[in-house]
């Protein structure tokens, strides 16, 4: 019998998971609309469709994709105020603060290892099922090393640092899921994805990153500094402001 090898762990398997996510449900779930449809914008096709369910596809293991659901359920566990009785979202001090230029929020004891490989995990998944929009790839060399880094037990926080930003709660537009892009800031390349009000920013470069990314950046001691930003104030907004505005109308 042909045997596959899963991209993700490198074990050899008879046949993958049938159906495994590239974003989880509950990332679309929790931006329903009122009809319960959630926006998802397309880069490459530069359009905006609604949609009821996730994007899925065959091609990692059994055991990954349990492996990784455990990460994703930590996430929507702290990201969501679905479960404010679990201990993982109690567990989260949160300080608000608002600074000379943008409001933020500072989070504690967060589980670095969960959450670092929930984010690392959507990226991967998305490349692995060949679904990575941009002008640019991923080289093999950044995908062995984020592999190596999903893989390994360790607390490498700097090597792909994660910037997330946060919508605030009476954002009218934060309800949107963008699948993971690779985009250029300020120089580097990193790969952006969107859902349940958050930004994903994954910094994918071997240059020396800019200042405010490793003062804001996901840290191994369980803190990230999460910037408040509107989605009119995106650049994301603008390109699909238009769009948007059609799908509603539609
Ligand atoms: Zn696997």
């Amino acid at each position: 019998m042909k045997m596959l090898t899963c991209p993700l762990c490198n074990e050899k398997v008879k046949e993958f998971h049938k159906r495994s996510h590239l974003i989880p449900e509950w990332m679309y779930t929790n931006c329903y609309d009122e009809k319960h449809k959630t926006l998802e914008i397309s880069r490459l096709k530069q359009k905006v469709t609604k949609r009821q369910k996730g994007i899925y596809a065959q091609f990692i293991c059994r055991n990954c994709e349990k492996e990784t659901q455990i990460f994703d359920h930590y996430a929507s566990l702290i990201l969501t105020d679905k479960s404010p009785d679990s201990p993982e979202y109690k567990c989260i001090s949160k300080i608000q603060n608002n600074g000379k230029m943008a409001e933020y929020e500072i989070w504690g004891n967060i589980n670095f290892i969960k959450f670092q490989r929930f984010i690392l995990s959507i990226i991967l998944r998305t490349q692995l099922a060949e679904k990575m929009n941009g002008q640019i790839s991923i080289t093999k060399k950044h995908l062995k090393n984020m592999l190596n880094l999903y893989r390994d037990n360790d607390n490498d926080d700097s090597s792909y640092p994660i910037v997330v930003y946060k919508h605030p709660e009476n954002d009218k537009h934060k309800n949107h899921v963008i699948l993971p892009y690779i985009n250029k800031k300020d120089g580097h390349h990193i790969i952006e994805f969107t859902g349940a009000g958050f930004i994903f920013n994954v910094y994918v470069s071997s240059h020396i990153k800019p200042q405010y990314v490793n003062s804001v950046r996901l840290k191994n001691d369980g803190s990230m500094y999460l910037i408040i930003i509107s989605f009119k104030e995106t650049g994301l907004f603008r390109n699909t402001k238009l769009m948007i505005k059609e799908t509603k109308n539609a």
